[in-house]
């Protein structure tokens, strides 16, 4: 149960003030549906602002505030032109207040011809014109009228403004009341930190590097302490030493030898899977890498020691590819796979689930309906989760918790994320890595071509698609940004004028299709049905169509390195050589560059990966947070790096003095984690 202290933050955040029906849909979409999240909700930055007696104390391009007197309304006539509000300073300096749009309704309201109104905004010239358009700020007195003014600049969502935002952290602020504190004194002190509600209020009111690295501690605390807890309850159950005597690995006619990072990890992980605690590894593999053949060795080796394996895949279309794949490979053992899915029903779904409990059936591949409450096993013994960025890091966990005894989890991914976040994201799992492609991969030769040659690359797709080629065309899409709309917008466009070209040889894929129509799409093109697929970065994960050697990435500069190397890695499956075409915008940044012309330049993923976390320095979104990893709400990714492990280290020592969370500062970490949200970890508590 989420104690009583935390209810006022959880309360809905209509019990705001000035929060209608209107304002829910831009504050779903910034993903503030509580009181809670409009406190955290921080700013993304700060502009200072001077007070200035009158217009002749400021610079044009200057953002100020100012006492002006309004003297005259000019509409523009028509509805396009805009609304202009002639206000006069202290001096007699005339400035207009310029509206496009809706805008203009409010002011009219706000700006009464002989009122004098406190105008915050930026002073710009328009001819020889004094203007300020849209001002951020109207008020009939100003509480501060002299000197400098921090404010908040918060991320927005269509049909909100500053000031309502602003208005909404301060009302979370009074409802914030102290809470007892779960930072140890000595940390506080060593830090300089504030307690908690201070730093919020701080956080809210300038920039604070102590109030922020607080926060972000608190979130990185969090999911570390989250994180061990399920951890110490699997260890309670134990789980169960798997020894096998390579029977059934030795029948396997593999058309390749492994290589030797393949080999390395095949060999621990069958140096887990003989030990009773629970083996939690992450097998990190660029794509391509030959993570399959890792998976199945394992799978057999829990077969060999007369256990059960499950293959977990994100996706319908994926659970079926690892299910043809396994099946083929495994043949010459004579295990019994198995595949299932949601879309199982019926008679089929029957025989598989008692093939399950009876133990016929060796080996499961499928989504995540093989963990549904209806699926029992005889004797689960190993995990495999391919792709676990999908998943969030609880579901992963909590569903290791099923059965007698707790089954050894592998999970599978191609992002290549360094070893520090690593540690944040998934807590204390051990990490093997293929840092070696299996032989005989053919560069894939990667060109940055601006967008004004789109003419030249459609016939280039034409040529290729002729000569019996097939390839991907991908547009991006930027969730939660209002961007989103024109993304989709624009995607859908590329399709259909890439139609007109290709006619029902496109297919066209994205985030918001329905998934019975999604996976129809991506049967045609898998099955050779369809030459080209356009698609939004759902193709990101997954997905093998060898004869594809073909991908035009639009607007290449908008995704995140890492996931441009994924995206890319769906192409160079095959013998024959491929080509990647990263088409740019003319609107490229320095770093912009930099980043596309490492993707010519190198293919190794942790290396790119590396050098992403260079060049986008400490405050922007991580890339692979793009592609679905359970991210951090408040902490960057340089707060990640510095604070990750000092939070896991204090998290556990706090574990090692109150296993139970049940002295006083294990009290205040059991709010510290339905704060965030991370209560799945105390679920698993007595008293949780
Ligand atoms: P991923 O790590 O992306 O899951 P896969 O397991 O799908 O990679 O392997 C990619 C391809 O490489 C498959 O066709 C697989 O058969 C092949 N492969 C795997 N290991 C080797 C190897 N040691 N030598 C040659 N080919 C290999
Ligand atoms: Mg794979």
């Amino acid at each position: 149960m989420r104690p009583e202290t935390l209810n006022p933050l959880f309360a809905e955040i209509e019990g705001l003030e000035g929060v209608g029906p209107k304002l829910k849909k831009p504050l779903v979409r910034l993903g503030l549906t509580r009181v809670r999240d409009a406190l955290y909700h921080l700013p993304e930055r700060f502009v200072t602002r001077r007070a200035v007696p009158d217009l002749d104390a400021a610079q044009v391009g200057e953002q100020v505030v100012v006492a002006l007197i309004v003297r005259e309304h000019r509409s523009g006539g028509s509805a396009r032109a805009p609304y202009r509000v002639m206000a006069e300073d202290a001096k007699g300096n005339v400035c207009a207040i310029t509206f496009f749009g809706r805008a203009a309704f409010a002011a009219r309201k706000q700006l009464p011809v002989g009122a004098r109104r406190w105008i915050a905004g930026r002073l710009d010239q328009y001819g020889q014109m004094l203007q300020i358009v849209h001002p951020d700020h109207i008020a009939e007195e100003s509480a501060e009228a002299n000197g400098q003014l921090v404010e908040p600049v918060y991320r927005l969502a269509e049909g909100l403004t500053q000031p309502r935002i602003a208005s909404f952290a301060e009302q979370s602020l009074t409802r914030a009341t102290a809470l007892p504190e779960w930072i140890e004194p000595g940390v506080l002190a060593r830090q300089g930190w504030p307690a908690w509600r201070e730093a919020l209020a701080l956080a809210h009111r300038g920039p604070d590097d102590h109030a922020r690295d607080r926060l972000a501690y608190d979130e990185l605390l969090a999911n570390a302490l989250a994180l061990l807890l399920v951890r110490q309850e699997g260890r309670k159950r134990r789980g169960q030493s798997l020894q096998g005597d390579g029977s059934l690995r030795g029948k396997l006619q593999l058309p390749f030898p492994l290589t030797g990072a393949q080999q390395r990890s095949i060999a621990e992980i069958a140096g887990d899977m003989a030990q009773e605690a629970p083996m939690l590894r992450l097998l990190q593999g660029d794509v391509g890498a030959g993570k399959t053949v890792v998976a199945l060795e394992a799978l057999l080796l829990a077969v060999e020691a007369g256990a059960q394996g499950a293959m977990l895949a994100p996706t319908e279309i994926l659970a079926r590819q690892h299910y043809e794949t396994l099946r083929k490979l495994a043949a010459p053992t004579g295990i019994s796979i198995a595949l299932l899915t949601g879309r199982d029903k019926g008679r089929p779904r029957e025989s598989t689930l008692m093939g399950l409990l009876d133990g016929s059936i060796d080996i499961v591949v499928g989504t995540h309906a093989i963990f549904q409450e209806t699926v029992a096993y005889r004797n689960l013994g190993l995990v495999v989760i391919d792709e676990q960025h999908r998943f969030g890091v609880s579901q992963r966990l909590l569903l290791a918790q099923k059965g007698r005894r707790t089954p050894h989890l592998l999970a599978m991914t191609a992002t290549p994320i360094p070893r520090t976040l690593v540690l944040a994201n998934h807590g204390e799992m051990d990490v093997s890595r293929l840092d070696e492609l299996p032989p005989g991969r053919q560069a894939i030769d990667t060109r940055v071509v601006a967008l004004d040659r789109l003419g030249e690359v459609i016939e280039g797709v034409a040529r290729h698609l002729e000569a019996g080629g097939q390839a991907y065309w991908v547009c991006p899409m930027v969730r939660e940004s209002e961007s989103e709309r024109a993304d989709l917008a624009a995607a859908e466009a590329r399709f259909a004028n890439l139609r007109e070209r290709f006619h029902d040889a496109v297919v066209l894929v994205h985030g918001q299709l329905p998934p019975a129509a999604k996976d129809a799409a991506m049967e045609r093109f898998a099955s050779g049905h369809a030459s080209l697929l356009v698609a939004t970065t759902v193709i990101e994960v997954g997905v093998d169509v060898p004869n594809a050697t073909l991908m035009v990435i639009e607007q290449a500069e908008r995704f995140g390195l890492a996931q441009l190397h994924q995206l890319r890695g769906r192409v160079g499956r095959g013998s024959e050589k491929s080509v990647c075409l990263l088409l740019r915008g003319d609107a490229l940044s320095e770093t912009g560059r930099q980043r596309l012309a490492l993707m010519r330049e190198t293919q190794d993923g942790f290396r790119l990966a590396e050098e992403d976390l260079a060049l986008r320095g400490g405050g922007e979104v991580l890339g692979t947070r793009q592609s679905g990893e359970e991210g951090f709400r408040i902490a960057d990714l340089g707060q990640t790096q510095r604070l990750a492990q000092m939070a896991q280290d204090d998290a556990r020592l706090l574990l090692e003095r109150d296993g139970g969370l049940t002295g006083e500062r294990g009290e205040a970490a059991r709010i510290l984690l339905y704060l965030f949200e991370r209560d799945w970890g105390v679920q698993l508590l007595r008293g949780g």
